[in-house]
């Protein structure tokens, strides 16, 4: 977990962030980490850890629209709102709806994030670009929850909290997250439900398809026909022993 501390110390005119703990979805945030880290274990590097990130975020907007009793439509889904000073032209550092305009300051330049997959960043920095790329899923929860309509943490918070603790594992990517939440919002509220609509839109309006398991089918049938030449292959070389012995 990492708070910070701001820049207290420094005079007025010159900080540039007030204390992070001003935003109680920066709180949620960190504590979601020590979830992740406890269930799917998502490690912390490229697409899995844009996944860790993108939840805790996620969680961590949950947590704040709902003390603010905010519906998905209502919330501004800002992740560190108020956390730069007045000497800062922005208003947070990430947004879900609109990844890549929470800020844009001289000082501290513009909020990076991509919001597709199109934009996606390759970069050895930040871990592979986890707070950068986790733009795309934080994204796509967005559009899934204004789909649905409501209380963002009812539905789709319920579907992206079983993914987190029964579905994903430690090195899950943006496809799996994709197609888990799918089909955990198909077991939770029906096949073809219009939850189960929703998450696939959110999905899509980010460039990733729920379906795109035939990325993994065509691994799959890759992988058995592997296993099935092996068992050819130690078949052919078994029935050759077995002849030799009775020669
Ligand atoms: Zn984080």
């Amino acid at each position: 977990m990492a708070y910070g501390r701001g820049h207290e110390s420094l005079p007025p005119g010159e900080r540039l962030f007030n204390r992070f703990t001003i935003d109680l979805g920066v709180i949620g945030h960190e504590l979601t980490h020590g979830v992740v880290q406890y269930e799917a274990g998502l490690v912390y590097f490229q697409q899995a850890g844009a996944l860790n990130e993108s939840w805790a975020d996620v969680f961590g907007s949950l947590v704040r629209q709902w003390t603010m009793n905010q519906t998905a439509a209502d919330a501004d889904w800002i992740i560190g709102k108020g956390l730069f000073s007045s000497n800062v032209n922005g208003v947070g550092i990430r947004s879900m709806k609109a990844p890549g305009t929470a800020y844009n300051d001289p000082v501290i330049g513009k909020d990076p994030q991509p919001g597709h997959m199109k934009d996606y960043i390759v970069t050895s920095s930040d871990n592979g670009g986890v707070h950068l790329n986790s733009g795309i899923p934080n994204h796509a929860f967005y559009v899934t929850a204004r789909e649905m309509g409501g209380y963002a943490w009812e539905k789709a918070g319920k579907i992206w909290y079983v993914v987190l603790c029964d579905k994903m594992t430690r090195m899950s990517q943006f496809n799996d997250a994709a197609r888990l939440t799918h089909e955990v919002a198909g077991a939770l509220y029906g096949q073809g439900s219009l939850e189960q609509q929703a998450v696939k839109t959110g999905w899509k309006e980010v460039g990733i398809p729920v379906d795109a398991s035939e990325v993994e089918k065509v691994d799959l049938s890759g992988c058995t026909r592997l296993v099935g030449g092996l068992v050819v292959l130690l078949l052919g070389l078994a029935g050759k022993r077995a002849l030799t012995k009775r020669n």
